[in-house]
């Protein structure tokens, strides 16, 4: 528990500015070479595996890991300005993201060596994707009173019941999820609940995807029929995966994906206005990149405190309710700032972006944790509750 929050400032050094010209260069390039449309909405699922191979063979996937499962120990720095500028090119990362971010991490603390040899390479190559198992049709906020069970069985585990929101899950290969492996206690109700490692090709798994309002169809419920699960795929302690999640979220929680998700709007409405936008469009875009800028002020210095080995939970809970709130209102925002640019074709092509952002906001303050959730950690995080 702590008192106060802490933002210490963090000026990158001058080797990560070079890693950033590097990607940069690099994904120029693919762009040029038609690889993939930093404007399309969406990209084949094809173009993100081909570029995930890519990005893996630059030594980009993995890069914080230990060198003995095939990365390089680099520093979270590096691995921030990899994922903001891929990130503000809107680049095919899908594959790769959730593992890099969060899962491999995980596993590298949890996992058993056999696990962490057979599967930490192929994240590192950009060949294996991962989904988040939490989510269940009574569990959201409140994950500790998920239901889906696992119970014991000879020589490992079986698996039934459903989650719910899991993106990716039908196209990935492995999913870290939390299942119901006892009952909770009646002086902890977090224990009872166990993490798994679950190939997705195993028997028994049936991924039902859901429309999302924005055309995009990448989420899903996920069915569980006795699906078994080796012993050795067992992340971390029986019944103690709660004590497990807090770092995890740390690291979801203050990355540049919390404030960058609309951010082909404001990338939009700079190129539309052009050299010499008029007053009012340059106020607005004015006041939009200075707050940006302050976001990413404080997501980097949290990306420090982590590199330091701390736990911001606080601070990267902040980061993620100013960052999505922002992100949220952006379009809009945007929209208003556009409002008197005349009709003619690179107008269409804005509206296209303008139109999907505004149809995915809605989901950037739930995704990830609500608003509200946040506001509970950061007020326990404070000693206020
Ligand atoms: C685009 C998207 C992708 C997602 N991807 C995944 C994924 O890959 N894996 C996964 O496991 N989940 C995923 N989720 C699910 C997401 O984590 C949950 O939707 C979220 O945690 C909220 O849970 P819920 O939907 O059950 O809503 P509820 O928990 O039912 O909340 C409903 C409302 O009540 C409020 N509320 C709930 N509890 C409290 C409280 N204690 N105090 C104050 N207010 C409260 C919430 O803030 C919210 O406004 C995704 C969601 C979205 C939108």
């Amino acid at each position: 528990m702590q008192s106060t929050l802490e933002f210490p400032p963090l000026r990158l050094p001058e080797r990560v500015q070079r890693l950033r010209d590097e990607v940069r260069a690099f994904i120029r390039a693919e762009i040029d070479a038609g690889s993939f449309d930093p404007d399309a909405p969406e990209t084949d699922w094809e173009v993100h595996k081909a570029f995930a191979r890519k990005v893996g063979a630059r030594g980009w996937i993995g890069m914080t890991w230990p060198r003995r499962y095939g990365g390089q120990e680099r520093s979270f720095l590096d691995r921030y300005v990899v994922n903001e500028e891929m990130l503000v090119a809107n680049a095919p990362n899908t594959v790769y993201f959730t593992a890099d971010r969060q899962s491999g991490p995980t596993l590298i603390r949890y996992a058993s060596e056999r696990i962490k040899a057979q599967v930490l390479p192929r994240i590192i190559a950009g060949e294996a994707c991962f989904s988040i198992g939490m989510s269940e049709p009574d569990s959201g906020s409140d994950l500790f009173a998920a239901k889906c069970r696992a119970t014991r069985a000879e020589g490992g585990w079986k698996i039934s019941g459903s989650k719910i929101w899991t993106t990716n899950a039908h196209r990935s290969d492995y999913m870290i999820g939390l299942f119901r492996t006892s009952a909770p206690t009646a002086d902890n109700r977090r224990h009872g609940l166990t993490s798994f490692l679950v190939g997705m090709t195993a028997p028994g798994i049936t991924c039902n995807l859901i429309d999302q309002m924005s055309g995009v169809r990448d989420f899903n419920e996920v069915v569980f029929d006795d699906v078994f699960i080796p012993d050795d795929q067992l992340i971390g302690e029986v019944d103690g995966a709660w004590k497990q999640a807090t770092t995890e979220l740390a690291y979801e929680r203050s990355g540049p994906e919390r404030f960058l998700e609309t951010y082909a709007a404001l990338r939009g409405l700079v190129a539309l206005a052009g050299p010499s936008p008029d007053p009012r469009q340059a106020e607005a875009i004015g006041r939009l990149v200075a707050e940006l800028h302050a976001l990413r002020r404080m997501s980097v210095s949290v990306a420090g405190m982590l590199e330091a080995g701390r736990e911001p939970v606080a601070e990267a809970a902040i980061v993620k309710d100013l960052g999505t709130i922002w992100e949220q209102d952006l379009p809009q925002r945007v929209r208003d700032a556009a409002a008197l640019i005349p009709p003619g074709p690179a107008r269409d092509d804005f509206d296209r972006i303008l139109h999907f952002n505004m149809r995915i906001a809605p989901k950037l303050t739930i995704q990830g944790g609500t608003t509200e959730i946040l506001r509970g950690v950061i007020a326990r995080g404070l000693g206020l509750r």
